[in-house]
């Protein structure tokens, strides 16, 4: 098995949870952070922290030129065309609700319709829904299939004149289906219709070309690909970017104010009002550069062993039955036992020190789909051992005997 040694680089998979060693299955959730990604932290507060793009003074000046180089490291690590096209956010779920708030409020009129589809996070589908309802257009989903992927004829019958815009999960939180967004974003363009892509689960699995994709949008939390919470990104296509009306006002986002009359700031900055994020935003860099040295076909080939391996010994469990089976899966893997609450199995669980997260993961109308309450998930990083797959069997085993 490879990357074995990577484990060392963080620091808190050596700790232990009620007196067993932490074997973290939680990674979808969030996944944890190299010392690099700590170390950027503490070297940031420690050595130049300052406020950004102001400044005349040195400090002022280091974080600038930090803050922007991660700004042309996500941009590199998306495949953008310029850094223009950039937004830093609070993470996925305030990127989504910018393009709702700015793009939507400005291109939705009455009687338009939203495609979203059946297995979208809360995040993907609330912020729709209110512009909706604001709106008086119509949210349209299309369904999910018994082994959970997209029904790709069903979602071209949905697709119109009066579609305005198809905003879809790339890689799906709850059930890890790795969505064919590329056969999405042409039939979208086909009837003139914009496309967002809720990067979340992807950015941190899959290699990201936004330009080989053409969506118009793409969001993605710095929290799920190993570096800090509290940060993420909007691209957008420029052209977009230019059209679209402010979000928030405030510093920054200003070329000039009077009372009379405010004029905004170009790109990206038209988009960023108020102090940043500076310390998390320049960490995130770090993240994505280690992600890179590491080298994400690796990742991808080992993340794929790790869920054959857990898919396989998962299936040899009576009564247990795996949701959504995919052909074309991330490293997650979300699971149901007959008779048993998936909460209960993971209390006991956490007592044998694994992480797993249970519950309907934001998924709401995804778990009414298969009529089940919630679902326990085990989800995959690049530091996770086959030998963690085995102590989670293992606990499985014991878990459904003490509930049986
Ligand atoms: N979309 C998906 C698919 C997610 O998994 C998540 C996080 N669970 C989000 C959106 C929201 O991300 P965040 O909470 O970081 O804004």
């Amino acid at each position: 098995m490879v990357l074995t040694d990577i484990r060392q680089q963080f620091p808190i998979l050596s700790r232990m949870v009620k007196g067993k060693p932490l074997v973290y299955f939680d990674n979808a959730a969030t996944s944890q952070k190299p010392q690099q990604v700590i170390d950027a932290l503490t070297h940031y507060y420690s050595f130049y922290n300052a406020n950004i793009h102001r400044g005349i003074h040195t400090l002022a000046e280091e974080a600038t030129m930090a803050y922007e180089a991660t700004r042309e490291a996500v941009r590199d690590f998306v495949g953008a065309d310029a850094t223009e096209e950039i937004i830093f956010t609070k993470g996925t779920t305030e990127a989504i609700n910018l393009v709702a708030y700015t793009w939507g409020r400005q291109n939705i009129t009455a009687g338009d319709e939203i495609i979203i589809s059946g297995m979208e996070h809360h995040s993907n589908i609330v912020p729709w829904q209110i512009l909706c309802e604001e709106k008086k257009a119509f949210l349209k989903v299309i369904p999910v299939t018994d082994e959970g992927e997209l029904s790709i004829e069903a979602y071209k019958e949905l697709l119109g004149s009066k579609t305005k815009l198809v905003a879809v999960v790339h890689v799906s939180n709850s059930l890890g289906t790795i969505n064919h967004v590329n056969e999405i974003i042409t039939a979208a363009h086909l009837v003139g219709a914009k496309v967002l892509i809720d990067g979340a689960q992807s950015a941190v699995h899959l290699d990201i070309d936004v330009q080989k994709m053409d969506c118009d949008f793409f969001a993605f939390s710095g929290h799920k690909v190993y570096g800090p919470t509290g940060v993420g990104v909007l691209y957008g296509k420029r052209e977009l970017l230019e059209d679209m009306p402010v979000f928030q006002g405030g510093g920054e986002m200003i070329k000039d104010v009077t009372f009379e009359q405010t004029t905004y700031n170009d790109l990206p900055y038209k988009y960023e009002a108020g102090t940043p994020n500076i310390a998390d935003t320049i960490a995130l860099k770090t993240a994505l550069d280690f992600i890179t040295a590491v080298g994400k076909d690796k990742i991808r080939v080992h993340e794929a062993n790790l869920l054959a391996y857990a898919t396989a010994h998962l299936k040899t469990i009576p009564d247990l039955s795996i949701i959504g089976e995919a052909k074309d899966k991330a490293g997650l893997v979300s699971f149901v036992v007959k008779g048993i609450h998936p909460q209960d199995i993971g209390v006991l669980l956490d007592n044998m020190g694994i992480a797993v997260r249970t519950g309907h993961h934001c998924t709401q109308p995804l778990m009414k789909r298969f009529g089940i309450p919630g679902t326990v998930r085990a989800s995959f990083a690049m530091y996770n051992q086959p030998e963690e797959i085995d102590v989670l069997i293992t606990g499985l085993h014991k878990t459904i005997k003490m509930l049986t």
